[in-house]
């Protein structure tokens, strides 16, 4: 075969494949514009597991009219606009490609009013030749990304799919995940019209505790200890179970500058610091949040950006460990645990 540029949609959907893994990948790209677009509600709407529908509704910025058709294609992103952008990323994307994958593997809608434009305009795009229809329609001051069909037209994917019940686990634990990651922001969860979760923002730290309570469990909430610590830049805080009240597997979410991670560094460094205390069969259980500043932490590491790169990975290593193995050594050996603030 000679060589060919490849037609829009195989690119796209080669893309897909690196970045929709499952509907909870779609839920994630969908969830993070609306954060990026800066709501303050969420709502999610699931049918089938994700795998009939994937519905993210926000009360974020909206995109203009003119803006509908472009938000759709590849590397079209309102994110970053050179090299230097990405090196200080703030937001949640910047790669741009989220909706033109997820668009090139299911029948995606986008409606979408900005505050300043009078009514809402709905794009289209079902997968082929990614030509983009464009019609007026009826939506507050936000938008809403409807995602029907996931992999209709990829059927070696969609028997990947597992069944509406393990894909719905995986998207309510992403959720889970989601709102620890922002107590501002209220959410809603549906499946099946059904509703699973219903957050109100949290503000104070009594309600804060009370959404870790709902999605880390009573036990967390009740037993874990609050840690607070800083060294330079670096910043750590969240919650940490103490060896004496695991009991069974836990949370273990953790986050860098507002991004939830499954960091290898960090996994490593928090296990160090329980190390000994822990028997064979207990896991760390903690929720942690890891600042530092945006130019020490490179995000573009992967697709998904499920992992970061850290500039100085053993200063952040060792601080993690001594903070947490601090908060530990204060509440071992007691055998009743000292509750979050
Ligand atoms: P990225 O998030 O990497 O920029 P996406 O393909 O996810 O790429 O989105 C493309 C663009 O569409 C975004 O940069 C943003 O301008 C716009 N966009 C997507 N979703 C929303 C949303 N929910 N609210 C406002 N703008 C959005
Ligand atoms: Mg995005």
């Amino acid at each position: 075969m000679p060589i060919q540029i490849l037609p829009p949609q195989l690119a796209n959907q080669i893309a897909a494949g690196e970045v929709v893994e499952r509907p909870a990948s779609v839920v994630k790209e969908l969830v993070e514009n609306a954060l990026d677009a800066g709501a303050s509600q969420i709502d999610i709407d699931i049918e089938k597991g994700g795998a009939r529908l994937i519905r993210v509704r926000d009360n974020g910025c909206g995109i203009a009219q003119q803006e509908l058709t472009l938000a759709l294609s590849r590397h079209a992103t309102s994110k970053i606009g050179s090299l230097d952008d990405l090196e200080h990323i703030m937001s949640l994307g910047f790669r741009g490609e989220a909706l033109a994958s997820i668009s090139s593997v299911a029948r995606l809608r986008l409606t979408s009013r900005p505050a300043q434009q009078e009514a809402a305009w709905q794009a289209s795009a079902e997968g082929r030749e990614m030509n983009v229809q464009l019609k007026p329609a009826a939506h507050p001051t936000g938008s809403s990304v409807e995602v029907q069909d996931l992999f209709f037209n990829t059927p070696a994917r969609r028997k990947f799919l597992r069944t509406e019940k393990t894909e719905f686990s995986h998207i309510d634990e992403l959720i889970k995940r989601l709102a620890l990651s922002r107590f501002d922001v209220g959410w809603s969860l549906t499946h099946n019209s059904q509703s699973i979760r219903r957050l109100k923002p949290a503000s104070t730290a009594a309600q804060q505790l009370q959404r870790v309570a709902s999605l880390c469990g009573r036990v967390f909430a009740e037993h874990a200890c609050w840690i607070e610590n800083q060294h330079q830049e670096l910043k750590l805080w969240g919650w940490l179970l103490p060896p004496a009240a695991i009991e069974q597997q836990g949370c273990q979410y953790s986050y860098v500058n507002g991004r939830m991670m499954r960091d290898k560094l960090l996994n490593h460094a928090i296990r160090q610091a329980y190390g000994e205390r822990l028997t064979d069969s207990q896991q760390p259980v903690f929720v942690l949040y890891l600042e530092l500043p945006a130019h020490d932490v490179d995000v573009n590491v992967h697709p998904a950006k499920h992992e970061v790169r850290f500039h100085q990975a053993r200063l952040v290593h060792d601080f993690v460990v001594s903070a947490l193995s601090d908060a530990l050594q204060q509440v071992t050996p007691v055998t009743t645990p000292s509750a979050a603030r």
